[in-house]
């Protein structure tokens, strides 16, 4: 076009679209399922900015948040039109040319090398997706604040922009032209469109349109010319509608006498609705199936794997503060979940106030070592017609925030009720054996192994949850024989006398295990705790005691084992050597030099002071300074 503006994609971004034609992935349908979500999420953002201005949805058609879909045969264009928020000119440049999530460059590689392209939507590049049915497309859009764009690019390496001057107004939206290419005319047929909408977009909280094309029945006036007549009647008992009763009386009509009219095909289109627009969490948890709430997570997640999340949890509050929620516990953690701990604040739950999606970035909901869990809370109770500071402000949040809390730990605990393999790392309470054992065998050490270190965490941080989340611990010990234990069953098996929780930190459990520091604590079978990731070290300077017990490194000083009957005497005759040893060893090294009843073979062992950093500890802070 004449008075287009030319650009180049970002390198990463035609790198993606590379990718993504030259894709063999077999699974196409998956650009539908991006449109509509990126629809979902401008409608989303139009109707959040209503609640403050009911201007800004304009009048008439433009004022309905619905999304629309058109086939066109003969130009082989599938088009599909919102009429979210838009996008400006600038909007246009920006998101559909440069990829701005961190990460990316990451997911593009692994996308090359694994050919799975399931995951793209979580990458905030799903819209690429198009290129894998379509060879050229056309983005028109009308932003409030712009003039009518169109965006346009054949996927080489370039797009242009122009001012929308042939195209009807839109008023307000986006509508997106796939000239699909030769091996994808399968998506000019309804029957598959309404396939994939019905499978892919169950949850989308829009009106999902199609023009669907019909056949109706008119009736004409009858024709004199009997043979025609016939032609017609008989074209109506072969139809795919199969009115085989309708056909069968005109025909006996027909008979009879002639009649004064007969009915003709004939092709009308109109706006067919395909998706029943119904949020998951106003329904009663009874009535809602698991394959439903596997497929809310999907959609939720935006993770179109197969597999299913770990656990559940849907709920109703009430009371001063009123709200819905449905959490999850996804199957896997995310790669990049711990590397971006620290200066991330990702929440992953969507906050809904009485139906209407607020926001995903609402960070004041769940306290950060959870927010592995995805979700969504729907208020009743929060303002809905105020800005999102002051929301992120209101004191309602408190309150939720503190529910949601309990009930991911409640779900987090049943994990391991459930688990067959976890039986005694619980309270002795009886769990019911159920038909789905099997698929809750393991469960909660799969849990450990992708989560674990969130629960370590939320003890560190959350001082008021600390005794439930550390119930939800799991570590080796001398007597786990090689699998998870937790604190309750290490006190199920504290021997009579027994003060002190024991435990010891390291790097690895082999190399704690020939630790002379064990020798004595073995020999008179006491168990003693394994604790082997860096972060544990911080983990025991917040978990001070469980159950009214104490914890008690054993590398360092303080460590009674037993009765000290004989302590005494020892001390007494040792005193000279003693006193010797600790002239001999410098005393800027060493602070004291003591008799000590934890060893059985070796000699003599160095401990650490009770209020100072362990060995363990010592070289993690060395290698964090280096
Ligand atoms: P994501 O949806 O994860 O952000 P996409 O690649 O699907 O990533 O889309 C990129 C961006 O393009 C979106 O964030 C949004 O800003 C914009 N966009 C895409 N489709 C639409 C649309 N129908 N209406 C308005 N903006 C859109
Ligand atoms: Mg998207």
């Amino acid at each position: 076009r004449n008075n287009a503006e030319k650009f180049e994609f970002q390198a990463e971004v035609s790198r993606l679209m590379d990718i993504i034609i030259n894709s063999l992935y077999s699974n196409k349908d998956i650009f539908l399922r991006e449109l509509i979500s990126n629809a979902s999420d401008a409608l989303d953002k139009i109707r959040f900015l209503s609640l403050t201005d009911k201007e800004v949805l304009g009048e008439g058609d433009t004022s309905k948040l619905e999304i629309q879909i058109k086939l066109d045969k003969e130009k082989k264009i599938l088009s599909l039109r919102d009429r979210g928020i838009g996008m400006t000119k600038e909007d246009l440049v920006k998101n559909l040319g440069t990829i701005a999530k961190s990460g990316t460059s990451a997911f593009v590689e692994k996308m090359q090398s694994s050919g799975d392209l399931n995951l793209i939507g979580q990458f905030g590049v799903g819209f690429y997706s198009v290129y894998l049915v379509a060879d050229y497309v056309e983005v028109i859009s009308k932003h409030n604040d712009d003039k009518q764009y169109v965006w346009e690019s054949k996927a080489d390496g370039a797009f242009a922009i122009s001012e929308d001057t042939w195209n009807e107004p839109l008023g307000r939206g986006t509508e997106i032209r796939l000239h699909l290419r030769d091996e994808a005319q399968e998506y000019l047929e309804e029957s598959k469109l309404k396939e994939l909408v019905k499978k892919y977009s169950e949850f989308i909280n829009f009106p999902i349109y199609i023009w669907a094309t019909k056949e109706v029945d008119v009736e004409v006036p009858a024709d004199e010319d009997d043979s025609s007549d016939e032609e017609e009647n008989a074209d109506t008992s072969s139809s795919e509608e199969g009115e085989d009763e309708d056909a069968d009386k005109s025909d006996d009509d027909d008979a009879e006498k002639k009649p004064k009219t007969k009915k003709v095909k004939e092709t009308t289109n109109e706006w067919e609705l395909l998706n029943d627009v119904k949020a998951i969490w106003l329904r009663s948890p009874k009535e809602v199936t698991d394959e439903e709430y596997t497929k809310f997570y999907h959609s939720l997640a935006k993770d179109f794997s197969d597999e299913k999340p770990m656990a559940w949890s849907h709920f109703t509050a009430e009371g001063d503060v009123e709200f819905k929620a449905v959490l999850f516990v996804p199957p896997k953690a995310p790669q990049d979940l711990y590397e971006s701990y620290y200066n991330t604040n990702k929440a992953n739950l969507n906050l809904y106030v009485r139906r209407v999606f607020i926001s995903e970035e609402f960070d004041e909901l769940l306290p950060k070592y959870l927010s592995f869990l995805k979700g969504l809370v729907d208020s009743d109770t929060l303002p809905l017609n105020v800005s999102r500071e002051m929301l992120q402000a209101h004191s309602s949040l408190k309150t939720i925030k503190k529910k949601l809390i309990r009930k991911a730990l409640d779900m987090i605990r049943k994990i391991a009720e459930e688990d067959p393999d976890e039986s005694g790392a619980k309270d002795d309470k009886e769990v019911e054996k159920s038909g789905d054992d099997d698929e809750k065998k393991g469960q909660y050490t799969k849990f450990w192994n992708e989560f674990g270190k969130s629960i370590k965490l939320g003890i560190i941080e959350d001082a008021t949850n600390r005794n439930r989340l550390a119930k939800l611990l799991r570590f080796e010990s001398t007597k786990s024989d090689g699998k998870l234990t937790s604190l309750d069953q290490y006190i199920s098996r504290m021997k009579s006398g027994q003060k002190d929780i024991f435990y010891i930190t390291g790097t690895s459990k082999e190399q704690l295990e020939k630790s002379p520091f064990l020798e004595r604590l073995k020999k008179k079978n006491y168990e003693v705790i394994f604790f082997t990731d860096p972060v544990d070290e911080y983990l025991m300077q917040y978990l001070m005691d469980y159950e009214g017990k104490q914890f008690q490194n054993v590398s360092k000083e303080g460590l009674k084992i037993g009765k000290d009957s004989k302590n005494k005497e020892l001390k007494e005759s040792f005193k000279e050597l003693t006193k010797w040893w600790k002239g001999a060893l410098a005393s800027e090294n060493v602070d004291e030099v003591k008799i000590s009843n934890r060893l059985d073979n070796t000699p003599c062992v160095v401990v650490t002071s009770k209020f100072g950093w362990s060995a363990n500890m010592e070289r993690i802070m060395q290698s964090q300074t280096l």
